[in-house]
């Protein structure tokens, strides 16, 4: 599970734990969010703006 951080405000999406607040359950990968769907914490930047918090977990 890969973990993604905005670089705006530091929020962190974590595959293991979803977003449930934002209708993302637990378990659901990155590459199902919307490329649309904006930082819930900022609302600043959205997925594509997101980096990878462990660089081991790349590709
Ligand atoms: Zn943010």
């Amino acid at each position: 599970m890969a973990r993604f951080r905005c670089p705006n405000c530091g929020y962190v999406y974590d595959e293991q734990d979803g977003c449930p607040r934002e209708g993302f359950a637990p378990g659901t990968p990155w590459r199902l969010v919307p490329d649309n769907w904006a930082c819930p914490d900022c609302a600043v930047r959205e997925k594509p703006d997101f980096e990878p918090e462990d660089h081991s977990f790349q590709g």
